[in-house]
């Protein structure tokens, strides 16, 4: 069998931390080679540079998300280029489009809580900083974007994406735009979260999306998969929520290879050879 990538993460996250032996040794366990750990403002970049210390699976990458595109400092560019600069293999993201926190994300949504919600526009001076960040020094980049796809393929249309390609974490956009997406250079990352029955869409995109656009991924600790294909627990969050283990990666390649049709072995050869060509990470 060969070895899985979780091509996006957050092992920062303070949820695991305190199970991060345990989560170690697991992802030793299923086989993992390398996941992509994804910073997502100014104050967990120094956590994410700490991980890729401690485990040589880590690729680190850093970016301002959209969720947090609001509360950023003067100074976020400035350190986002010299945290870079410190690690000339550092992937950029998470970055991104978000229309979901403006249009239909609950006032009291606990995730948000504290948050300034930046409107679109806004969001979108953020993201393209970065993403030209990225294209200029080709470093893979992991764009995260919630009911924002029109907006998100216009903006790709009049700038510079990296040579090498940039990632479209969890795609939820519609079937229809994965192949415009990918003449642009996309990979598509599948979430275990669309196992559930009521993501019928996404994993129609997901059955369209050229083999060596596909790569996996857990967004751990969020996005949980149905119950029945977990294999990995930890204890739910303080305030209830449940934590999706890393190592349930494992259950997410085999969910896709069915929706595939294909071995798990075959997709996760596939997924290696893909995860080279973004990450640069064999
Ligand atoms: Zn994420």
């Amino acid at each position: 069998m060969p070895p899985l990538y979780d091509a996006h993460n957050h092992l920062q996250d303070d949820w695991l931390a305190p199970h991060l032996d345990a989560v170690a040794a697991d992802l030793d366990a299923v086989g993992l080679r390398a996941a992509v750990v994804n910073g997502t403002c100014e104050a967990d970049w120094p956590a994410v540079a700490a991980l890729a210390r401690r485990f040589a699976w880590v690729v680190p990458s850093y970016g301002l998300h959209p969720w947090d595109a609001g509360n950023r400092t003067p100074d976020w560019l400035a350190t986002l280029r010299t945290t870079l600069a410190a690690d000339p293999h550092a992937a950029v993201g998470e970055i991104g489009l978000d229309r979901w926190i403006l249009d239909s994300a609950k006032s009291d949504d606990p995730r948000l809580a504290g948050l300034r919600r930046a409107p679109l526009e806004e969001q979108g001076e953020v993201f393209l900083k970065q993403l030209a960040l990225a294209a200029t020094e080709n470093r893979p980049v992991t764009i995260h974007c919630l009911q924002a796809f029109g907006a998100l393929e216009g903006l790709l249309r009049h700038v510079n994406t990296p040579a090498r390609g940039f990632l479209l974490h969890a795609y939820g956009g519609p079937a229809e735009m994965v192949a415009g997406f990918a003449e642009r250079g996309a990979y598509f990352s599948f979430n275990g979260a669309f196992l559930d029955a009521r993501h019928a869409a996404k994993r129609e995109a997901f059955r369209r999306v050229p083999a060596d656009r596909l790569l996996v991924e857990t967004d751990a600790p969020a996005m949980p998969l149905p119950a029945e294909r977990v294999r990995f627990t930890l204890p739910p969050a303080t305030d209830g929520s449940p934590i999706n283990h890393p190592a349930n990666l494992a259950a997410t390649y085999a969910g896709l290879a069915e929706l595939r049709g294909v071995s798990v072995e075959a997709l996760a050869a596939q997924a290696q050879e893909n995860f080279a060509r973004l990450f640069g990470r064999k």
